[in-house]
């Protein structure tokens, strides 16, 4: 039987942008409930990285200083949560690395040498001796120069986790099927046969804005998707947390390290991801296991099984298609939001509780949660993967 439902802000995805938005307005004394019709973080907040970015990746050559400038203010705010003393408390969550490491061919570095060398003087990134590499690269065969960047790398689903528990009663399980508009403003979602009626909307639902985008009337163009085909390999690998460099500042891959009830798992974006894209699985695979065997030789390859993750990353148009930082598109009583950097969550929820604040005020009461069942944690990429040996 239909039936219906009202509160004061409904929050449409369960991503990182979602559920910080969501801590923020109930921090706020907003009645805010957060529809995920899937699992918590399960779109591109559990297949990301976990880097925090401080722009050192995007400054190198020069160009993208926009983002570069923007991101060097978003880790301490980030930090600060995850020590307990922010503007969420984080402290359950993990770091599971406090740096990374940038690693290159001497010719490369040449070229680059300023920009590090700036870097460098701001006490961002330190050239390291051999003896202090990183077991991977002094043992894997690398030949060049290894930096530490003090860019820390996140257990993106203990932050989840954090974020998620202390209010799991107001993330519900559902997905908005359709949007009532009347006179420019929302009325109503539709999540099956419930009727949701809300004061403010907030869309942070990823690929999912673009029904929100289009019901809205921004036009198709107002979104963009950016492919990624995510590589895993599963192995005796050491740890390694960072970017190798090659002719151009895009690294040839980032890598993350995980450890996984299956063995420890590396995780490659940059360049073998943006070019898995395009290619098969099998074709993806063969590619970034012939990369990997070219920049780390010494690494015991035959022994580790690969995998590969299709994802697109969802993000609001921009003209140079990497936009410089997180977007709130509003219409009347709704917004369509985007982090584009899960680093940007944060600044994201800056926007979303303006906007709220400007439509409504807290209204200090909650109600109880709508005829949902609750929303349960998503999983890794790597932890449903099929796995093959080459
Ligand atoms: C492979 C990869 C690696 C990345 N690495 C990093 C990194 O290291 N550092 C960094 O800062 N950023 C990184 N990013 C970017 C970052 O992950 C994203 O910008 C961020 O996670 C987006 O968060 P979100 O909440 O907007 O979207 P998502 O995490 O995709 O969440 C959207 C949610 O909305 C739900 N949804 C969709 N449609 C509906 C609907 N109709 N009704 C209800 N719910 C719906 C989905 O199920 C999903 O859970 C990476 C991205 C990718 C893809």
């Amino acid at each position: 039987m239909p039936s219906s439902f009202s509160c004061q802000v409904l929050i449409a995805g369960g991503g990182i942008a979602g559920l910080w938005s969501l801590r923020r307005l109930l921090a706020a004394g907003y009645n805010a409930f957060l529809l995920e019709q899937n699992h918590i973080g399960s779109g591109q907040t559990l297949g990301s990285q976990g880097i925090l970015h401080g722009g050192v990746k995007y400054g190198l050559d020069g160009s993208n200083r926009a983002i570069a400038d923007q991101l060097r203010s978003q880790p301490p705010r980030w930090l600060d949560s995850l020590a307990g003393r922010g503007e969420l408390n984080l402290s359950s969550a993990t770091i599971t690395s406090p740096c990374q490491h940038l690693w290159a061919a001497d010719s490369w570095l040449a070229r680059v040498g300023a920009t590090v060398g700036a870097r460098a003087m701001q006490g961002e990134v330190t050239k390291l001796n051999p003896a202090d590499w990183p077991a991977a690269l002094r043992d894997g065969g690398h030949h060049g120069s290894v930096y530490q960047l003090e860019e820390s790398v996140l257990d993106v689903r203990s932050v989840c986790h954090a974020l998620a528990d202390p209010v799991k009663d107001r993330i519900l399980h559902g997905a908005i099927d359709d949007l009532s508009i009347k006179d420019g403003r929302v009325t109503s979602i539709q999540c099956g046969d419930l009727s949701i009626s809300a004061d403010v909307f907030l869309f942070t639902a990823a690929t999912g804005n673009e029904l929100a985008s289009a019901a809205l009337g921004f036009g198709p163009k107002a979104t963009q998707r950016r492919p990624l085909r995510m590589i895993m390999a599963r192995g005796p690998l050491p740890s390694l947390w960072g970017h190798c460099v090659a002719v151009s500042p895009k690294p040839v891959a980032t890598i993350t390290s995980h450890n996984s009830d299956s063995g420890r798992i590396w995780y490659l974006g940059g360049g073998v991801a943006e070019d898995g894209a395009s290619l098969s699985n099998a074709d993806a695979i063969a590619n970034a296991a012939r990369t990997a065997a070219r920049i780390l030789p010494n690494l015991p390859w035959h022994a580790v099984q690969w995998a590969s993750w299709l994802v697109d990353r969802a993000e609001p148009a921009a003209d140079s298609r990497l936009p410089d930082g997180p977007v709130l598109r509003p219409a009347t009583n709704a917004a369509v939001c985007w982090p584009s950097k899960l680093v940007y969550a944060p600044a994201l929820a800056d926007l979303t509780e303006a906007f709220v604040r400007s439509l409504t005020s807290p209204s200090g009461l909650s109600s109880p949660p709508p005829p949902l069942p609750l929303a349960t944690m998503g999983s890794y990429p790597w932890e449903s993967a099929s796995w093959l040996s080459l």
